[in-house]
């Protein structure tokens, strides 16, 4: 998640006149606008998507190199490019930035979370690997598995992030993952979760996932 300000545009994208804030009838709300061909600059949240990676009982964190958050440790994440899946989204940020390598089709949906005050959703996925070799790209300054003994508490890179580790080491000690549905905004954050054992087991499999789609 990001906490920079969101920058916003001051020139119409499609004609180069200044933008100022009007009044759409239709959409009752304030929007930004251009004053010369009058197109409508939507403003939309951003999707963030990120990688819950396990080894084993030991999961898979970066050390930021640049802000927000520089030099502390999250899991891999980062924004979705033009035409991604959410699957494909994931992945290519594990790859890039901890050299680990995940199947888009193998991941599967951990949490979603609503951040209104900073106009994101972001979504997890989990994955398991076989091996904790890694490899940091531009954006980390070191990437490595650790057992939740091991976690760097004191230098995760969002408060947030504390007790949804924690939450994440004790599904993984179960064995019994949910589906996490978040709300972080200025007042503080819930969590509503679902367990859902009876058709876990068949969604799990990505063969019987598929399967069931052409049914
Ligand atoms: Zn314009």
């Amino acid at each position: 998640m990001s906490d920079q300000p969101r920058l916003q545009a001051k020139f119409c994208t499609h004609c180069g006149a200044p933008l100022q804030r009007r009044w759409v009838e239709a959409d009752q709300r304030e929007r930004l606008a251009c004053t010369g061909c009058a197109a409508v600059h939507y403003q939309n949240p951003k999707v963030l998507v990120g990688t819950m990676i396990t080894c084993g009982s030991r999961l898979l964190l970066c050390r930021r190199a640049h802000a927000p958050a520089a030099g502390l440790w999250t899991p891999p994440s980062g924004f979705m490019e033009e035409n991604e899946t959410l699957e494909q989204a994931a992945a290519r940020e594990t790859f890039e930035e901890t050299g680990v390598t995940v199947d888009p089709d193998d991941l599967i949906l951990h949490t979603i979370a609503n951040l209104p005050f900073i106009n994101e959703v972001y979504l997890t996925f989990r994955a398991t690997v076989e091996q904790t070799q890694v490899e940091c790209g531009p954006e980390s300054l070191e990437a490595a598995f650790f057992d939740q003994q091991e976690i760097p508490w004191d230098a995760l890179a969002y408060p947030a992030m504390n007790g949804f580790l924690r939450m994440f080491f004790r599904e993984m000690m179960s064995n019994r993952f949910g589906v996490h549905l978040g709300h972080v905004d200025q007042n503080g954050k819930s969590r509503r979760s679902y367990h859902l054992p009876a058709i876990g087991e068949k969604a799990y499999s990505v063969g019987a996932a598929k399967a069931a789609l052409n049914e």
